[in-house]
């Protein structure tokens, strides 16, 4: 049974001579990290450290080719799809990278009613998610933390003709623990939380005021909602604030510390970079900007560091960026996302958005998309639904047992929205890639998931396994 939170101490020390280590290497060494990454056990420091300082073009090539067979094999060749839902802007912190700071009067502020969230939702709904990841600022109006709980049961009642969202992810602040078991009775999925930067002076000269000050209340989040009993949490880090290669390897250190003491790391990482946000100079001008090129590496190095864990990622990047990482890793996209409260009912007010996005596509144009690249949109929430989470999915996973249930999932999944939603040249275009999916199954699985599709080709919804 897990004990009291102290903090988590990131050893500096430990970074520098990982990343010190890592300089020296040739193509031999970077081979043999590459062969041990096949073998699906991840990657320590040092070897982390060897492949970010990759450049060869034809070793670049072998390093992402090895992602992508790390990534089918674990994961198949889906990519679940999700929405935003950002209720409220209210914000008391100060984070100078964030349109939503306390102190920025160029933005409109907006917490939605009840009502509003519901008509969020259905437009949402209608649009064919089925899976939402909530996002608040850090000021609840009158209400208090009960808003959020009450608009996580709001979201979970909108129905809207044969649809629903089956799986509410939540982004908010870092909660007690005793809020935190509250959150956990409200049947969320995962609790998603980012620290920014794991560098602890980076860390004070971006927030100046709030709660958020505090890097120690943020960093001992997860170990609170783990002990609260969230068995899936989402980590990440806010790329552009700091050097990408200590936020990796610190990251790592922050997976370790929770793999040490539940028995299971994150279920998720996310790899948001920093974007334009009104009223901010550092996101105009990031301290550390990310290139394209170290971009992809980093998410190539997560993959192969981590390989059981799904990897996230926002439309804040283009549509070509984002088609280049699904190569590369990435597990879960959002799609057809607004980053302002009201923002679907409402397409005219972007004068609310937390920060401006890469990709605007609509839902059905990113899907189709996808499934032109060959990879298989899923809407799937089976495990989290089955209790498949936390320990249990990850010992599913490591095996790769979880294909197993994710490809007949992600293809009902995908053929119910196909069948509910999509336009008939998405349709057309998903339906021929569910038969060629099928077709390469083995047996028993082939049958099993061709009978999956047809009962929702004949009318039968939420099927899944
Ligand atoms: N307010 C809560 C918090 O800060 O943890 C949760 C929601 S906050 C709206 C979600 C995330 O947006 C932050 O954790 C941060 O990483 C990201 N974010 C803030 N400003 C951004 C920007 N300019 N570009 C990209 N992402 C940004
Ligand atoms: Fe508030 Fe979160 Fe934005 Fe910081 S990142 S200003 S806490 S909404």
């Amino acid at each position: 049974m897990a004990t009291a939170t102290t903090s988590i101490q990131i050893d500096d020390a430990r970074i520098a001579s990982a990343l010190a280590v890592g300089h020296h290497h040739d193509a031999g060494r970077v081979r043999a990290v590459l062969a041990k990454a096949r073998e699906l056990g991840g990657l320590d420091d040092a070897e982390m450290a060897v492949l970010m300082g990759v450049s060869d073009p034809e070793l670049l090539g072998e390093f992402y080719h090895t992602a992508r067979d790390v990534k089918e094999r674990i994961y198949g060749n889906r990519l679940v799809l999700f929405a935003p839902l950002y209720i409220s802007n209210l914000c008391s912190n100060e984070c100078t990278y964030c349109a939503f700071r306390a102190r920025n009067r160029e933005l409109a502020r907006r917490a939605l009613t009840q009502e509003e969230i519901a008509g969020e939702v259905r437009h949402l709904v209608e649009e064919g998610h089925k899976r939402l990841l909530m996002v608040a600022g850090e000021a609840n109006p009158k209400e208090g933390f009960s808003y959020i709980l009450r608009s996580i049961e709001t979201i979970y009642a909108t129905a809207s003709g044969c649809g629903e969202i089956r799986r509410v992810n939540v982004n908010i602040a870092p909660l007690s623990l005793d809020e935190f078991r509250l959150l956990k009775g409200a049947s969320i999925g995962t609790y998603q939380l980012f620290q920014e930067t794991y560098h602890r002076p980076t860390y004070a000269r971006v927030h100046l005021g709030g709660r958020k000050v505090d890097y120690d209340w943020r960093i001992t989040a997860m170990d609170r909602a783990m002990e609260a009993g969230i068995d899936d949490v989402g980590v990440g880090v806010l790329f552009g604030l700091f050097d990408w290669r200590y936020e990796l390897l610190a990251l790592r250190q922050h997976i370790e510390h929770l793999e040490r003491r539940f028995g299971v790391g994150p279920h998720t990482i996310s790899v948001p970079r920093l974007e334009p946000a009104v009223g901010s100079d550092v996101a105009m001008h990031p301290p550390q900007a990310v290139s394209d090129t170290d971009f992809r590496k980093l998410v190539a190095i997560l993959r192969l560091a981590v390989p059981y864990t799904g990897i996230i990622m926002s439309t804040r990047e283009t549509a070509e960026l984002r088609r280049e990482t699904f190569a590369l890793g990435v597990s879960q996209i959002s799609a057809g996302s607004r980053t302002n409260p009201g923002g679907y009912s409402d397409e005219e007010r972007y004068d609310a958005s937390q920060f401006s996005l890469g990709d605007h596509r609509p839902l059905d144009e990113v899907v189709r998309d996808v499934a032109m690249l060959g990879y298989v949109p899923s809407f799937c929430t089976a495990c989290y639904r089955l209790g498949r989470t936390g320990a249990d999915f990850m010992d599913l996973a490591k095996p790769g047992e979880i294909r197993l249930h994710c490809q007949p999932n992600g293809l009902a999944t995908f053929q119910e929205y196909l069948s509910d939603y999509a336009s008939a040249e998405t349709r057309t275009v998903g339906e021929a890639l569910i038969t060629e999916v099928i077709a390469t199954l083995e047996e028993p699985l082939r049958t099993a998931t061709q009978k999956m599709v047809d009962a929702v080709r004949a009318g039968a919804r939420d099927v899944f396994c």
